[in-house]
């Protein structure tokens, strides 16, 4: 496996690598005919470690009705995947010093990473709204994924570095 899809795997907590393919998630798929790449397609991409999946429209097309995950025969949540590749694609997109000083404020306030700190400090200092992204983040809340209270060995940052570190390979 490479670090791309062993990031996803750790942020949708769910493991792209059982995919075979079958493409029942796309044929269930209410999106389907407006996507640019079907979720099967998200999938393998994302178990190659192509990065380039990121810069679709199908990551945002998907309006979450989780009907791919449920019917997966492999249990794979495929949904989670795509709420995981926006993640990283907003990441991306997120001025470096900026983001990694909401890491450390977190951090610094909490003793360890806090995602919902992050979160409001870093569309507070980046000037993105402070709203940005609380639909992706209630998604993450509503599914477990998202803990307020911060716990032992969350390591977002970490994931994060990862798959800032492979770009342009
Ligand atoms: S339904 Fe599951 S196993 Fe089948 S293509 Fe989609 S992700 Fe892969
Ligand atoms: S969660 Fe997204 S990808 Fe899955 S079936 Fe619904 S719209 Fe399609």
């Amino acid at each position: 496996m490479n670090d791309f899809t062993d990031a996803i795997n750790a942020i949708s907590q769910t493991n792209v690598m059982r995919c075979y393919q079958c493409g029942r998630c796309s044929g269930n798929c209410p999106m389907a005919h407006e996507m640019d790449l079907l979720p099967h397609q998200v999938i393998q991409h994302a178990l190659m470690g192509d990065r380039q999946v990121c810069e679709t429209k199908s990551i945002w097309l998907c309006d979450g009705c989780h009907t791919c995950t449920e019917r997966c025969p492999r249990g794979i949540d495929i949904a989670g995947v795509i709420d995981a590749l926006r993640m990283v694609t907003t990441s991306r997109e997120m001025p470096l010093a900026k983001f990694n000083e909401s890491i450390l404020t977190g951090v610094r306030r909490t003793g360890r990473l806090n995602e919902v700190i992050l979160g409001i400090h870093f569309n507070l200092t980046a000037k993105r709204g402070l709203f940005n992204g609380v639909g992706d983040a209630m998604r993450l809340f509503r599914k477990g994924k998202l803990p307020i209270i911060p716990h032992r060995g969350a390591n977002l940052s970490k994931l994060m570095d990862k798959v800032r570190g492979g770009e342009g390979r």
